[in-house]
């Protein structure tokens, strides 16, 4: 699931997985796609 956000400097849109911000909507979605709800395990 993707929330978009409201925020001072724009629309933001998180994984409710992990939490992760992306700008844009289909950038958050791909993620989704990948995202197993856990701390993204591409970032070490
Ligand atoms: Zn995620």
């Amino acid at each position: 699931m993707v929330t978009q956000t409201e925020r001072e400097d724009g629309t933001w849109f998180a994984c409710d997985g992990c939490g992760m911000l992306f700008d844009a909507r289909e950038d958050a979605k791909q993620h989704e796609t990948d995202c197993d709800g856990e701390e993204p395990s591409y970032i070490q």
